[in-house]
């Protein structure tokens, strides 16, 4: 196995439907474990170990509603590990898709790097080769796409790739928030408390930039001061 492996979910948009941000205001890439689901030291293995964080699936079909394109974008170590086979990572992504949509999400498709840290490969997060695939697959514009995600990885792959990252504190986020504050590299990168306050955030974000109003100029520009 080469690159990232990309999943098609059931619901799946087709890549041309989600192309070129006809519509979409914007679009998110999103990290399954700490963000979606609940992050595991060993690993998200069984069935039984999926679980959905609070408010993580209501963000998403509210996303799915405004016509946000979705990507779960995951690194999935235990298959190079050799913990689990590519199928039984493939079946529990199923699971979690196949819930979501089930709760009103659209998942226009799922991207997993199957590698170890070993492999040294381009698609495991901190790299930015899950994100690139994704854009290219989908047609998205960067500067209208976010990756979300509880670690520093995510934000790296994220400013790697050229796109906006948000760090959430569930899973390994309130420890990761710790390591990003002294990255000179992820300056600027807003740290949220979950999916849904990431959701609103992105939002408020691409609306901002999607009105070139000079009223809306000038709150960007109170915005970026508050922030810094
Ligand atoms: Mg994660
Ligand atoms: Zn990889």
């Amino acid at each position: 196995m080469d690159g990232p492996v990309f999943l098609t979910a059931p619901a799946g948009l087709a890549p041309a439907a989600a192309g070129r941000h006809g519509a979409a205001p914007w679009s998110l890439l999103c990290d399954r474990d700490g963000t979606v689901i609940e992050n595991r030291s060993d690993y998200v293995r069984t069935p039984a170990h999926i679980r959905f964080l609070p408010g993580a699936v209501r963000a998403l079909a509210r996303a799915t509603e405004a016509g946000v394109p979705i990507v779960l974008v995951t690194n999935q170590s235990p298959i190079g590990r050799g913990l689990l086979s590519l199928g039984d990572v493939v079946s529990l992504n199923r699971l979690v898709t196949d819930a979501l949509s089930a709760q009103g999400v659209r998942i226009a498709g799922t991207y997993l790097c199957p590698h170890a840290p070993a492999d040294r490969c381009s698609c495991r997060k901190p790299e930015p080769g899950m994100v690139r695939a994704a854009m290219d697959r989908f047609g998205l514009d960067p500067s209208r796409t976010a990756l979300v995600g509880d670690s520093v990885d995510d934000v790296l792959a994220a400013r790697r790739a050229g796109v906006q990252g948000v760090m959430v504190r569930t899973g390994r986020g309130a420890q990761h928030a710790v390591r990003l504050a002294a990255l000179p590299e992820a300056a600027g990168t807003p740290v949220v408390a979950d999916l849904a306050a990431a959701v609103e955030r992105l939002g408020q974000i691409f609306h901002a930039a999607g009105d070139r109003s000079p009223a809306a100029s000038a709150f960007r520009q109170e915005t970026r001061r508050a922030e810094a």
